[in-house]
């Protein structure tokens, strides 16, 4: 297990792929934004994170992708839970300035099929 959050995780670069396919144009790691997200689409004033299930502690019954190590419990539930509180203030932060964000989980990539029609619900132009 890799104890540094990295940046180009694989679920990450399979959603970039599905947006690129798609023909959406976005830039990655948008540092100037709370949170950082991983994707940003300016114009429309939309975001998305694409979180891996054990580090920002994915709380779908049905994920086993965020089981705690057994090991160091007390380290891990400490550091687990700043992740997640920094991610809801990002959150909250975001939704404040005006932006909509989308929470992709590492273990809902399994159909690309149903990734892209995701994606393109969130990305498509509010009707006014
Ligand atoms: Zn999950």
């Amino acid at each position: 297990m890799q104890a540094i959050k990295s940046k180009n995780t694989r679920p990450e670069l399979l959603v970039r792929r599905v947006l690129h396919r798609m023909g959406y144009r976005y830039r990655v790691h948008a540092r100037d934004l709370p949170g950082k997200p991983d994707i940003a689409f300016r114009r429309r004033k939309k975001v998305i994170f694409v979180h891996g299930c054990f580090w920002h502690s994915h709380t779908e019954p049905g994920c086993r992708n965020a089981l705690k190590p057994k090991t160091n419990a007390g380290y891990w539930t400490d550091k687990l839970t700043k992740t997640r509180a920094r991610d809801e203030a990002a959150l909250r932060a975001l939704e404040q300035a005006g932006w909509h964000a989308l929470v992709i989980w590492e273990c809902e990539l399994h159909h690309e099929n149903e990734l892209a029609t995701r994606l393109n619900d969130f990305l498509r132009d509010a009707e006014p």
